[in-house]
Protein backbone atom coordinates (compact mmCIF):
# COMPACT_ATOMS: atom_id res chain seq x y z
CA UNK A 1 0.00 0.00 0.00
CA UNK A 2 2.97 2.48 0.99
CA UNK A 3 6.49 2.38 0.04
CA UNK A 4 8.90 4.62 0.75
CA UNK A 5 12.07 4.16 -1.18
CA UNK A 6 15.21 5.57 0.00
CA UNK A 7 13.96 9.14 1.74
CA UNK A 8 16.22 11.20 3.64
CA UNK A 9 15.07 14.44 5.29
CA UNK A 10 17.19 17.10 6.11
CA UNK A 11 17.06 20.44 8.16
CA UNK A 12 19.99 22.35 7.08
CA UNK A 13 23.19 21.16 7.81
CA UNK A 14 21.29 18.36 10.25
CA UNK A 15 20.36 15.25 8.25
CA UNK A 16 17.27 13.37 10.41
CA UNK A 17 16.18 10.56 8.29
CA UNK A 18 19.48 9.17 5.68
CA UNK A 19 17.90 6.84 2.75
CA UNK A 20 15.23 4.94 4.65
CA UNK A 21 13.28 2.19 2.53
CA UNK A 22 9.76 0.85 4.61
CA UNK A 23 6.57 -0.84 3.49
CA UNK A 24 3.27 -0.69 4.53
CA UNK A 25 1.12 -3.76 3.48
CA UNK A 26 -2.58 -2.90 3.31
CA UNK A 27 -4.48 -3.75 6.71
CA UNK A 28 -1.35 -3.83 8.99
CA UNK A 29 0.24 -1.87 11.77
CA UNK A 30 3.50 -1.01 11.29
CA UNK A 31 6.02 0.20 13.78
CA UNK A 32 8.76 2.72 14.11
CA UNK A 33 10.93 2.47 17.03
CA UNK A 34 14.23 4.00 17.98
CA UNK A 35 15.73 6.71 20.86
CA UNK A 36 14.66 10.13 21.08
CA UNK A 37 16.62 11.58 18.10
CA UNK A 38 16.16 9.01 15.66
CA UNK A 39 14.49 10.26 13.50
CA UNK A 40 10.83 8.82 13.39
CA UNK A 41 8.34 11.64 13.42
CA UNK A 42 10.52 13.40 10.39
CA UNK A 43 10.00 10.43 8.34
CA UNK A 44 6.20 10.27 9.26
CA UNK A 45 6.10 14.27 8.48
CA UNK A 46 8.03 13.87 5.64
CA UNK A 47 5.34 11.39 4.09
CA UNK A 48 2.39 13.36 5.25
CA UNK A 49 3.96 16.58 3.02
CA UNK A 50 4.89 18.38 6.36
CA UNK A 51 8.86 18.47 6.13
CA UNK A 52 10.21 18.26 2.22
CA UNK A 53 12.33 15.47 1.31
CA UNK A 54 14.55 13.52 -1.15
CA UNK A 55 13.31 9.77 -2.68
CA UNK A 56 10.42 8.19 -3.57
CA UNK A 57 6.42 7.45 -1.71
CA UNK A 58 4.51 5.32 -3.58
CA UNK A 59 1.23 5.19 -2.56
CA UNK A 60 -1.78 2.39 -4.05
CA UNK A 61 1.48 2.39 -6.88
CA UNK A 62 1.36 5.42 -7.18
CA UNK A 63 3.43 8.91 -6.20
CA UNK A 64 2.17 9.91 -3.35
CA UNK A 65 2.12 14.07 -3.68
CA UNK A 66 4.10 16.12 -1.50
CA UNK A 67 2.06 18.66 -0.21
CA UNK A 68 -0.22 17.86 2.43
CA UNK A 69 -3.78 18.77 1.29
CA UNK A 70 -3.11 16.22 -1.31
CA UNK A 71 -1.75 13.62 0.99
CA UNK A 72 -5.10 13.77 2.65
CA UNK A 73 -7.09 13.69 -0.11
CA UNK A 74 -5.16 10.30 -0.61
CA UNK A 75 -6.66 8.99 2.59
CA UNK A 76 -3.12 9.11 3.94
CA UNK A 77 -4.19 11.07 7.14
CA UNK A 78 -1.22 11.81 9.80
CA UNK A 79 -2.51 11.98 13.58
CA UNK A 80 -0.61 14.72 15.59
CA UNK A 81 0.53 14.13 18.80
CA UNK A 82 -2.31 14.84 20.93
CA UNK A 83 -1.11 18.32 22.06
CA UNK A 84 -1.95 19.68 18.68
CA UNK A 85 -5.72 19.96 19.12
CA UNK A 86 -7.50 23.03 18.40
CA UNK A 87 -7.76 23.77 21.99
CA UNK A 88 -10.42 26.45 21.47
CA UNK A 89 -12.79 24.63 19.70
CA UNK A 90 -15.27 21.96 21.26
CA UNK A 91 -14.90 18.34 21.13
CA UNK A 92 -17.37 18.37 18.15
CA UNK A 93 -15.85 20.81 16.40
CA UNK A 94 -13.30 19.67 16.47
CA UNK A 95 -14.13 16.22 15.19
CA UNK A 96 -16.05 18.48 12.36
CA UNK A 97 -12.95 19.70 11.37
CA UNK A 98 -11.68 16.18 10.64
CA UNK A 99 -14.15 16.05 7.99
CA UNK A 100 -13.28 19.09 5.70
CA UNK A 101 -12.78 17.99 2.76
CA UNK A 102 -16.54 16.72 3.12
CA UNK A 103 -19.39 17.79 2.20
CA UNK A 104 -22.18 14.94 2.71
CA UNK A 105 -23.83 16.04 6.04
CA UNK A 106 -25.69 12.30 6.03
CA UNK A 107 -22.04 10.05 6.10
CA UNK A 108 -20.41 12.67 7.90
CA UNK A 109 -23.08 12.35 10.90
CA UNK A 110 -22.66 8.35 10.35
CA UNK A 111 -18.78 9.27 10.88
CA UNK A 112 -19.32 11.24 14.17
CA UNK A 113 -21.93 8.04 15.23
CA UNK A 114 -19.32 6.10 14.47
CA UNK A 115 -16.16 8.03 16.59
CA UNK A 116 -18.04 7.99 19.45
CA UNK A 117 -19.34 4.98 19.52
CA UNK A 118 -15.13 4.06 19.56
CA UNK A 119 -14.68 6.53 22.21
CA UNK A 120 -17.68 6.97 24.31
CA UNK A 121 -15.90 9.63 26.34
CA UNK A 122 -15.60 12.39 23.86
CA UNK A 123 -19.36 12.07 23.26
CA UNK A 124 -19.60 12.71 27.04
CA UNK A 125 -17.46 15.77 26.14
CA UNK A 126 -18.87 16.88 23.16
CA UNK A 127 -19.37 20.54 24.34
CA UNK A 128 -16.32 20.58 26.39
CA UNK A 129 -13.39 23.18 25.01
CA UNK A 130 -10.59 20.85 23.89
CA UNK A 131 -7.68 22.66 25.75
CA UNK A 132 -9.82 21.16 28.77
CA UNK A 133 -9.75 17.55 28.04
CA UNK A 134 -7.43 15.22 29.66
CA UNK A 135 -3.79 14.04 27.58
CA UNK A 136 -5.96 10.73 26.99
CA UNK A 137 -9.04 12.24 26.14
CA UNK A 138 -6.71 14.43 23.93
CA UNK A 139 -5.18 11.64 21.85
CA UNK A 140 -8.54 10.03 21.91
CA UNK A 141 -9.48 13.31 19.80
CA UNK A 142 -6.80 13.70 17.82
CA UNK A 143 -7.54 10.17 16.63
CA UNK A 144 -11.25 10.78 16.13
CA UNK A 145 -10.76 13.89 14.18
CA UNK A 146 -8.12 12.03 11.85
CA UNK A 147 -11.19 9.17 11.71
CA UNK A 148 -13.77 11.83 10.45
CA UNK A 149 -11.87 12.28 7.07
CA UNK A 150 -13.16 8.71 6.30
CA UNK A 151 -8.84 7.62 5.90
CA UNK A 152 -7.67 4.32 4.67
CA UNK A 153 -4.52 4.95 6.10
CA UNK A 154 -3.10 6.65 9.62
CA UNK A 155 0.52 7.74 10.02
CA UNK A 156 0.24 8.12 14.48
CA UNK A 157 2.56 10.03 15.82
CA UNK A 158 3.31 9.68 19.62
CA UNK A 159 -0.18 8.87 20.64
CA UNK A 160 1.00 7.36 24.14
CA UNK A 161 3.49 10.50 24.55
CA UNK A 162 2.99 11.99 28.53
CA UNK A 163 -0.21 9.11 29.35
CA UNK A 164 -0.09 6.62 32.49
CA UNK A 165 0.94 3.22 31.23
CA UNK A 166 -2.77 2.52 31.90
CA UNK A 167 -4.04 5.60 29.44
CA UNK A 168 -1.16 4.38 27.36
CA UNK A 169 -2.48 0.71 26.94
CA UNK A 170 -5.86 1.78 26.43
CA UNK A 171 -5.12 4.18 23.41
CA UNK A 172 -2.60 1.96 21.91
CA UNK A 173 -5.33 -0.81 22.08
CA UNK A 174 -8.02 1.79 20.56
CA UNK A 175 -5.32 2.06 17.51
CA UNK A 176 -5.57 -2.09 17.09
CA UNK A 177 -9.35 -1.11 17.23
CA UNK A 178 -9.25 1.00 14.38
CA UNK A 179 -6.89 -0.80 12.27
CA UNK A 180 -9.51 -4.34 12.62
CA UNK A 181 -12.04 -1.66 11.28
CA UNK A 182 -9.67 -1.71 8.06
CA UNK A 183 -7.55 1.09 8.71
CA UNK A 184 -3.58 0.17 8.03
CA UNK A 185 -1.57 2.08 10.44
CA UNK A 186 2.26 3.33 10.53
CA UNK A 187 2.48 4.10 14.48
CA UNK A 188 5.22 6.01 15.90
CA UNK A 189 5.68 5.71 19.44
CA UNK A 190 7.76 6.19 22.07
CA UNK A 191 6.23 3.03 24.38
CA UNK A 192 8.68 0.09 22.05
CA UNK A 193 6.79 -2.68 24.20
CA UNK A 194 3.02 -2.02 23.70
CA UNK A 195 3.68 -0.49 20.06
CA UNK A 196 5.53 -3.84 19.47
CA UNK A 197 2.51 -5.33 21.12
CA UNK A 198 -0.11 -4.28 18.46
CA UNK A 199 1.83 -3.83 15.16
CA UNK A 200 2.61 -6.69 12.71
CA UNK A 201 5.97 -5.58 11.56
CA UNK A 202 8.59 -2.94 12.66
CA UNK A 203 11.59 -0.99 11.86
CA UNK A 204 13.98 0.16 14.01
CA UNK A 205 15.28 3.28 13.27
CA UNK A 206 19.03 4.98 14.40
CA UNK A 207 20.48 7.88 14.14
CA UNK A 208 18.44 8.32 11.08
CA UNK A 209 18.77 4.33 9.25
CA UNK A 210 17.43 1.18 9.53
CA UNK A 211 19.32 -0.88 10.98
CA UNK A 212 16.98 -3.65 12.23
CA UNK A 213 13.64 -4.80 11.07
CA UNK A 214 11.12 -8.15 11.57
CA UNK A 215 8.29 -9.15 12.37
CA UNK A 216 7.21 -6.88 15.32
CA UNK A 217 6.77 -10.04 17.97
CA UNK A 218 10.66 -11.78 16.54
CA UNK A 219 11.77 -8.08 17.63
CA UNK A 220 9.92 -8.56 21.01
CA UNK A 221 11.92 -11.33 21.45
CA UNK A 222 15.19 -10.10 20.20
CA UNK A 223 17.24 -9.33 22.76
CA UNK A 224 19.46 -6.44 21.13
CA UNK A 225 16.31 -4.91 21.19
CA UNK A 226 14.98 -5.95 24.51
CA UNK A 227 18.62 -4.51 25.76
CA UNK A 228 17.89 -1.22 23.72
CA UNK A 229 14.43 -0.36 23.98
CA UNK A 230 12.54 -2.28 26.17
CA UNK A 231 14.72 -1.54 29.39
CA UNK A 232 16.58 -4.89 29.39
CA UNK A 233 13.02 -6.73 30.00
CA UNK A 234 11.80 -10.27 28.26
CA UNK A 235 9.01 -9.32 26.82
CA UNK A 236 6.84 -12.24 24.98
CA UNK A 237 4.31 -12.02 22.47
P1 LIG B 1 11.59 11.74 19.42
O1 LIG B 1 11.20 10.37 19.78
O2 LIG B 1 12.48 12.41 20.46
O3 LIG B 1 10.48 12.63 18.96
P2 LIG B 1 12.33 11.15 16.70
O4 LIG B 1 12.90 9.80 16.49
O5 LIG B 1 10.91 11.34 16.34
O6 LIG B 1 12.60 11.62 18.17
P3 LIG B 1 12.87 13.45 15.10
O7 LIG B 1 11.94 14.31 15.91
O8 LIG B 1 12.46 13.08 13.76
O9 LIG B 1 13.25 12.14 15.91
O10 LIG B 1 14.28 14.20 15.07
C1 LIG B 1 15.40 13.68 14.34
C2 LIG B 1 16.52 14.69 14.38
O11 LIG B 1 16.15 15.84 13.62
C3 LIG B 1 16.85 15.21 15.77
O12 LIG B 1 18.24 15.35 15.84
C4 LIG B 1 16.15 16.55 15.83
O13 LIG B 1 16.84 17.43 16.71
C5 LIG B 1 16.23 17.01 14.41
N1 LIG B 1 15.09 17.88 14.07
C6 LIG B 1 13.77 17.53 14.10
N2 LIG B 1 12.99 18.55 13.69
C7 LIG B 1 13.83 19.57 13.39
C8 LIG B 1 13.63 20.90 12.90
N3 LIG B 1 12.42 21.38 12.62
N4 LIG B 1 14.75 21.66 12.72
C9 LIG B 1 15.98 21.17 12.97
N5 LIG B 1 16.23 19.92 13.41
C10 LIG B 1 15.18 19.13 13.63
Amino acid sequence: MLKVDRLSVAYGAVTAVREVSIEVPAGSIVALVGANGAGKSSLLSAISGLVPYTGTVTYNGQPLPKQSHQVVAKGLVHVPEGRRIFSNLTVYENLLAGAYTRWDMTRIKQDLARVYKLFPVLEQRRSQYAGTLSGGERQMLAIGRALMSRPQMLLVDEPSLGLSPLLASQVLGLIREVNTQGVTILLVDQNARKSLQIADYAYVLQQGRIVKEGDACQLLNDPAVQEAYLGGHKVSC
